[in-house]
């Protein structure tokens, strides 16, 4: 995958070479670009039955295969604030930033405008209310379903992160899954569309 940076930002110089894998410093004037993982939220919401809601992405990276509620922290949020407001973009779901509890932070990759940008993701458990309403935005999520977690935990999941998280949620309530989901022994509900 070619370096994200082709020309320096501050003075348009195309000599912009790699100083290590994540710094590239222009040559006409020193400016140096960084690859830095971007912080993003990402919520395990469950509900009365502890069934975990899990989306069909409707857009790339992924389109068609499956994902938890999340997206990149805004400037000025906390990782609360941006997993409650991902939740209730994508879902419709409105659930309070304060109902938010911290599960673990994994890093993940994200796909966008020919560069495998490092991300770190933030992971928060919520319940949410009896008979919650789920209104998907199609812009974003094609289809929500509510699964068992260690149906979820097979699922084909477009990030590596979301699985590995819906294991840590099962470890902590010590149902570690028969099988690990590969990817030719998917359950109906949760193979790829695309
Ligand atoms: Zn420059």
């Amino acid at each position: 995958m070619p370096a994200p940076y082709h020309h320096c930002t501050r003075c348009g110089s195309p000599d912009v070479p790699a100083a290590s894998p994540r710094e590239f410093v222009c040559a006409s004037c020193g400016y140096r670009h960084f690859i830095t993982p971007f912080p993003a939220a990402v919520a395990l919401v469950l509900d009365e039955g502890g069934r975990l809601l899990v989306c069909r992405r409707a857009h790339q990276p992924g389109l068609g295969r499956m994902s938890l509620p999340g997206g990149v922290i805004e400037p000025g949020e906390t990782g609360e604030q941006a997993a409650a407001r991902e939740v209730r973009e994508e879902t419709g779901l409105h659930l309070p930033a304060v109902a938010f509890r911290p599960l673990a932070t994994l890093p993940n990759e994200y796909e966008f405008q020919d560069y495998l940008w490092p991300t770190l993701d933030l992971f928060y458990t919520v319940q949410a209310p009896e008979n919650a309403a789920l209104r998907p935005d199609p812009a974003e999520v094609s289809e929500a379903l509510w699964l068992p977690p260690e149906d979820a935990a097979m699922c084909d999941f477009a990030f590596e992160s979301n699985r590995r998280a819906v294991r840590l949620l099962l470890s902590a309530r010590n149902q570690v899954p028969q099988t690990q989901g590969e990817a030719h022994n998917l359950p109906h509900f949760c193979q790829s569309a695309a």
